[in-house]
């Protein structure tokens, strides 16, 4: 790849990431990893400061303002941090800082990284006059009245304080208040939260104040911020906001070398799971502020300070039982029963297994104890064995021969690493399965009718597969628990509509497998209508775009079999749609194959939507984002500058609406 092209791909992938974790709250990466790639585009970026960007991920805090609180602009912006995972990487910042400090004698303060939401309040004349969100840096959300809620927050300060200065810290859920608030989800039927981080950051934007008082919030905090606050070192801040008033961590350590900074690291790698609240890391800062003004700021984070990230938490339990779940499509997946154990922040109980080749390599039985860690991903994972507490009558894991839930022999294919039960037709949960992945959204998006609906048809013998929706009637429905008469009537209702679905949905929802969505799509722009498709070989699919001969042999084995057929003919006879609409078929042509079309702007005889499906219906692709493989730019009204201005500089031809469509028809 070429080097511009890596950079802009890295920025993409973290500026989503960004966006899915601090907009949304929705982590889709562990820390570790986003860290890993932030420092790579950081070390490209300086290696190539041609390719300067003022938007790059590298280059602001992240997370943009949103909900309706007030935005205040910070005093002095908050900023984020550089990171570290070695000794080696805090030397080579020591020397860095040598060079602008010279010989002087270098102190750090070391500091735990708490793992809640950043808070800056200010003071002014001993009272709490503001408490702001980090939003993006440079302005926050104004969270005064839920911050003044937190009961280890000062409202009134005591002893010799400044007259206005701003501190600094984090707001964090601990475990077991965490674990209670769970607990009482869970009693009143509703999903308990993922981790207390995002309950904590949460829990600053809710609306009504007194919800947030009921919630066990505490604020942790680090550092003052003001004119003429007398402060002239770390450590000394830390004491003085203790004497304030102010919830400052006792651990914290003034150390005069990296080693001794090490030994804090290490020290806390391991105790930090005797905290109450959850820390991913230690913050080591110069101690002295005069040195700290003379190193300053980088565009994003002091030059004085460094966190050192602690790896993926890891803790071990006792593995009690493995058992085996059914996918849809018969797939075998191993699960480990754990005996329940707290893992940053939540209690966790289960972890996938994956397949059977997963339990070999690490030899995991029943009755051993076990390492499980969590990435950025929501189900832990078990990356080993402590085999020094392995039982001594412990028997290896014999892999399941027999469906758990229909008792039929299991098959394994070569080259694939999951088992699989092949009794298509008579195991209940790819029953089930199919039936509610064919009422899906994506799929026949039938209105009224739900997955735990469809468990109790096919428990009473209503259904047998997902034809036998469309003769159910409302008498039939109506006993069924938790149906009343107006419930019964929206299932039929919402089963009969459900005709109208396009064929390229209803081909998806047959749910045949390796047909997703796209290659449904490009299944029925290929071949029209269901009965081409149905007599299509291997070798004819295989010639369609992008489909290849896994997809192929498994689209002809699902119209080769028997009752698979007389599904498709009974759910003919009830009106779905298995062609292409006379509108598809005419407007399509081929006339874009193979071309890359980016649409930007906003546009007038169609909606952007339309002119995509256009461009799609003509066999082109449309693009996010404009590359060198960009085949045309259409420009609408108001289209961003920096399109227009790479696409120029790429020499990609940029057309009108008007053109456009003159070139598809
Ligand atoms: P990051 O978001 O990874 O760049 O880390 C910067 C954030 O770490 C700051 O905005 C703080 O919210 C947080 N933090 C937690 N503990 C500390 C601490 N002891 N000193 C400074 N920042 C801290
Ligand atoms: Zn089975």
């Amino acid at each position: 790849m070429q080097i511009k092209e890596q950079i802009e791909s890295l920025r993409q992938e973290l500026r989503e990431h960004n966006h899915n974790y601090y907009v949304l709250d929705n982590a889709t990466i562990s820390d570790y990893e986003f860290d890993i790639k932030l420092k790579e585009l950081q070390a490209l970026e300086a290696k190539h400061p041609e390719f300067y960007d003022a938007s790059s991920p590298t280059l602001r805090v992240g997370g943009t303002v949103t909900k309706n609180f007030d935005t205040v602009v910070h005093n002095e912006r908050m900023y984020s941090l550089d990171n570290s995972y070695s000794k080696e990487d805090l030397e080579d910042w020591e020397k860095r800082m040598q060079r602008i400090l010279g010989d002087a004698q270098v102190e750090f303060v070391c500091e735990l990284k708490y793992d809640g939401a950043s808070i800056s309040i200010t003071y002014e004349n001993g009272q709490l006059v503001r408490a702001v969100t980090r939003g993006d840096g440079f302005q926050g959300d104004d969270v005064t009245t839920n911050v003044k809620t937190i009961k280890s927050v000062p409202l009134q300060l005591k002893g010799d304080y400044p007259p206005k200065f701003d501190i600094r810290g984090e707001i964090v859920l601990p475990f077991e208040g965490f674990a209670q608030m769970n607990a009482e989800r869970i009693e009143n039927g509703e999903d308990p939260y993922m981790n207390p981080r995002n309950t904590a950051s949460g829990s600053l934007k809710l609306q009504d104040s007194a919800a947030v008082a009921q919630r066990p919030l505490d604020c942790l905090l680090y550092s003052i911020v003001g004119q003429n606050t007398g402060i002239t070192s770390q450590w000394q801040m830390l004491e003085k906001a203790r004497e304030w008033g102010f919830k400052v961590p006792e651990v914290a350590k003034l150390c005069h070398s990296t080693d001794e900074v090490m030994d804090f690291v290490n020290q806390w790698d391991s105790g930090r799971h005797t905290l109450p609240y959850e820390t991913d890391g230690v913050v080591v800062k110069v101690n002295n502020i005069q040195h700290q003004d003379e190193l300053g700021f980088t565009s994003k984070s002091p030059r004085w300070a460094m966190a050192y990230k602690f790896k993926a938490e890891q803790v071990s339990t006792l593995l009690n039982e493995i058992t085996y779940q059914v996918g849809r499509t018969g797939s075998i997946t191993p699960v480990a029963n754990l005996e329940p154990v707290l893992l940053a922040g939540t209690t966790v109980k289960r972890a996938s297994l994956h397949n059977a080749d997963q339990i070999a390599k690490f030899d995991i039985r029943e009755g051993d104890t076990v390492f499980v860690e969590k990435g950025g991903e929501i189900i832990p994972k078990i990356v080993g064995v402590d085999f020094t507490k392995r039982p001594q009558d412990s028997k290896p894991t014999e892999y399941i021969t027999h469906c758990p839930e229909c008792h039929e022999p299991l098959v394994r294919t070569e080259g694939d690493a999951k088992h699989y039960c092949v009794n298509y037709y008579g195991c209940p949960p790819q029953i089930t399965g199919r039936i509610q992945h064919f009422i899906s959204r994506k799929a026949m998006d039938i209105e009224g009718l739900g997955s735990e609906t469809v468990e109790l048809l096919y428990k009473e013998d209503l259904i047998q597969n997902y034809a036998d929706l469309y003769t159910l009637t409302k008498e039939q429905v109506l006993p069924l628990e938790r149906m009343a008469e107006k419930s019964a009537e929206n299932l039929v209702k919402g089963v009969a509509e459900s005709v109208k679905i396009p064929f390229e949905r209803v081909l998806f929802a047959l749910g045949i497998r390796f047909v997703g969505e796209t290659v449904a799509k490009k299944l029925a722009r290929a071949y029209k209508n269901i009965d081409a498709l149905m007599m299509a070989n291997e070798e004819s699919l295989i010639a369609v775009d992008e489909i290849g001969s896994r997809i192929a042999s498994s689209v002809v084995e699902f119209f080769n079999n028997e009752t698979n057929k007389e599904i498709i003919s009974r759910l003919k006879s009830y009106g779905l749609q298995f062609t292409l609409s006379e509108e598809q078929l005419e407007n399509q042509t081929d006339k874009l194959k193979g071309l890359t079309i980016v649409v930007s702007g906003v546009f007038e005889t169609v909606s952007r939507t339309e002119l995509k499906k256009i461009i799609e219906t003509n066999g082109g692709k449309v693009g996010s984002s404009i590359s060198s493989k960009t085949a045309y730019l259409v420009a609408g009204d108001k289209m961003g500058p920096s399109k227009r201005t790479k696409a120029e500089s790429l020499n990609i031809p940029i057309v009108t609406e008007a053109e456009f469509l003159e070139m598809i028809n």
